[in-house]
């Protein structure tokens, strides 16, 4: 079987460098084992505009935003699939500084689009056990369903025998100056999207990553009602008529991809002390995210072999990042458009 590229691991990176070939008409082929315990099946899939306890606006949103919507938006076109909603996401103001960063970014223009006036806490005064919270309320936000993009596509590049269900075994991969070979597989190039496993790429001799552990809690809530997303401490994220996704909690522990008890303690103690209606744990999951040092994506190819490459670095943003991303990295390798320096996995070769 002969195709242009092998794509190795097919998370939501893999994914979107896929969907970008297939745009350029480039034949490929994906090899991933199908895990259910990798970061991007269990990913709220959330995009914020404006985060972190100071409220900094997200790094290039506008053009990432405008690229992912473009690209979930098609998906759901080509597959009848709800993949991308816009949501409200409630942020508390514990503090007197908080509330006057806020307050801060409330007035500035740049931020008009992202935040708003409203302090309503959208039915989790319903459901927790304290309501007197001052918030606000961060528009401009999307949640998207991660898996399901990467589930589709996943069945319809099976169907079109474009798949192979296995980890790639190094020992049977061979780099040729004319090409790939795997198993009875030859391509021109391969492209590797191996999420925090790039780690151990015998390949490439440079160690960005600095992957990070999260874990969260699937919470059953009867008729919660709730449709925005609300944190204080960790994200609340309805995912159905009866389900939270609650978390996530951030480790250094990445030794393997196994949920931890102190983790599970930590998120339950803070429920525990938040939600004020019976509710049920009924999962508890954990991944590991590809988070790089300097906290951007890298991408580009190999230092001294041209027909191997990278796509990988999303940490906590996979969502909004592997869209517009995936776009410059095709560029990149088909065209020779040169790569942004943040972004270039060069960066790590001095
Ligand atoms: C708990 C949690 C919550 C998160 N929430 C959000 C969120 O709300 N919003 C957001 O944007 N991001 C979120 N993230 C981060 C997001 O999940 C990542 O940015 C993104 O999923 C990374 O995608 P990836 O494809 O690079 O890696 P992965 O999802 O890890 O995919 C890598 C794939 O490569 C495969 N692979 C590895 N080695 C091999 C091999 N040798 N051969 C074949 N296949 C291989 C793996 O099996 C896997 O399928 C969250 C992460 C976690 C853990």
């Amino acid at each position: 079987m002969t195709y242009d590229y092998i794509i190795v691991g097919q998370g939501i990176a893999g994914t979107m460098v896929g969907l970008q070939l297939e745009e350029r008409k480039k034949s490929f082929i994906v090899i991933d084992p199908c895990l259910s315990s990798t970061s991007s099946q269990i990913a709220a899939g959330i995009v914020n505009p404006v985060t972190g306890r100071r409220f900094v606006k997200s790094w290039m949103y506008e053009d990432l935003i405008r690229h992912a919507t473009e690209i979930y938006r098609q998906i759901e076109d080509a597959s009848g699939l709800s993949v991308l909603r816009e949501v409200d996401i409630i942020r508390t103001l514990m503090d007197h500084r908080t509330q006057n960063d806020w307050d801060r970014k409330r007035v500035r223009a740049d931020f008009e689009p992202f935040i708003s006036d409203d302090k309503h806490l959208k039915g989790y005064d319903k459901v927790l056990k304290d309501s007197d919270y001052t918030v606000g309320v961060v528009k401009g936000g999307y949640k998207v369903e991660i898996a399901a993009v990467i589930n589709y596509l996943r069945e319809k590049w099976m169907g079109e025998r474009r798949f192979l269900k296995e980890a790639l075994d190094f020992s049977n991969l061979t780099i040729c100056e004319d090409g790939v070979q795997y198993q009875d597989i030859h391509a021109q190039s391969i492209i590797f999207c191996e999420g925090y496993r790039f780690r151990d790429n015998p390949l490439f001799q440079v160690a960005p990553l600095q992957p990070s552990k999260g874990e969260l809690l699937i919470v059953r809530v009867h008729d919660h009602n709730l449709t925005s997303l609300f944190k204080r401490k960790y994200f609340y994220v309805p995912v159905s008529e009866h389900r939270i996704w609650y978390g996530a909690s951030n480790g250094w522990e990445v030794e393997d991809e196994l949920p931890t008890t102190l983790a599970f303690d930590k998120l339950k103690s803070a429920l525990t002390h938040q939600l004020g209606v019976p509710f049920y744990i009924e999962d508890h999951q954990a991944a590991i995210r590809p988070t790089v040092i300097d906290r951007r994506p890298f991408m580009g190819t190999h230092r001294t072999k041209p027909n191997v490459h990278v796509f990988n670095g999303l940490g906590t943003k996979g969502a909004s990042l592997a869209p517009y991303w995936s776009g410059r990295f095709v560029d990149f390798i088909l065209d020779g458009k040169p790569l942004h320096e943040d972004v270039d996995i060069r960066r790590f070769y001095k």
